[in-house]
């Protein structure tokens, strides 16, 4: 009696470029769309001042429902979890490139997709956890409870289940657990611009230390991972960059760590803002993607 619906993709990692439309507020600043999805798997820029041309990528959406992103992005990856397959879907880019938009979807698509897998298969027991935390600054705070106290990451990698968003299939000879992790990171831009900014150091250092720590690790285990996460990060020489995989490195990536590596599936969702004013960020953020894959 064993459970289907497992992913079938064999890479461990995939990297979707998600291409939003503009939105009102920049249509009533005259905005130009600079970047335009051309097909599944390219991006252009069109810029008639300055010719150039994009990125190539692997899976590319352009303007459409999110349903679809779900559909032909993620879904696999993120129902795998009902065969026991541990998988995390980060969204990175830029703030207001698609980042909250996207994940929102994602996140209530799967969660459907679970309860109807759960009815559907009547014979199993399920038990299925969910949790909400915020990472700032390093504190960890659970976005279900109104308590503001900081939570406290336990060694014990329970404490660290509990905190998942989590699915458990139960059943008579054998028992199921694994966990789906919805990342909705930091502004890739932020870290860049608080480094240049004093009063923001302290803030831009942390989410440097998040974003970097998983860069490190995302990159060891793909074998293949571009020199930087972040620009502003590219002189830096981290602890973990050599050697083994430092997951204690960042709370963030201690709190990911059943979901990275092993037999974890790994989706990175690139967002992506057409806007001319945005040209630099969605230029790194491509770059970012074609080396992440
Ligand atoms: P981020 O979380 O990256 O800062 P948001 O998800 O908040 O960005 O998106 C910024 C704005 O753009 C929001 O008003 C959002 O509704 C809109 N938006 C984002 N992605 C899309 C999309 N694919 N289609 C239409 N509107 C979008
Ligand atoms: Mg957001």
């Amino acid at each position: 009696d064993k459970m289907t619906g497992g992913a079938g993709r064999e890479e461990k990692i995939l990297v979707l470029v998600r291409l939003r439309p503009l939105n009102d507020k920049e249509v009533s600043k005259n905005e130009v769309a600079d970047w335009e999805c051309i097909n599944d798997s390219t991006i252009l820029y069109r810029n008639s001042l300055q010719e150039r041309s994009g990125l190539p990528t692997v899976y590319s959406f352009g303007d459409c429902p999110s349903k679809q992103v779900y559909e032909e992005g993620t879904k696999e990856i993120a129902l795998s979890v009902v065969s026991g397959i541990n998988s995390s879907i980060f969204a990175y880019g830029q703030t207001s490139s698609g980042k909250t938009y996207t994940m929102n979807a994602i996140t209530e698509y799967t969660v459907a997709d679970i309860y109807d897998y759960m009815q559907r298969h009547e014979e199993r027991a399920f038990a299925l956890k969910f949790s909400a935390m915020e990472i700032y600054n390093e504190n960890v705070r659970d976005l279900l409870s109104s308590d503001n106290t900081p939570l406290r990451l336990m060694d014990d990698p329970e404490t660290i289940e509990s905190s998942a968003r989590e699915f458990i299939g139960k059943g008579n000879s054998s028992t199921l657990s694994a966990s789906v992790f919805f990342i909705d990171l930091a502004g890739s831009e932020r870290a860049a611009q608080a480094m240049s900014a004093g009063t923001r150091l302290k803030e831009g250092c942390h989410i440097n230390r998040s974003l970097l720590t998983l860069g490190n690790v995302i990159r060891k285990l793909s074998m293949a991972l571009m020199d930087f996460f972040l620009p502003a990060c590219h002189s830096d020489t981290p602890k973990g960059r050599q050697g083994h995989i430092n997951y204690r490195d960042s709370k963030l990536t201690r709190i990911l760590q059943p979901c990275l590596g092993g037999n974890a599936r790994t989706t990175i969702i690139c967002t992506l803002s057409p806007a001319r004013s945005h040209v630099e960020q969605s230029r790194n953020t491509l770059l970012f993607a074609s080396c992440a894959k």
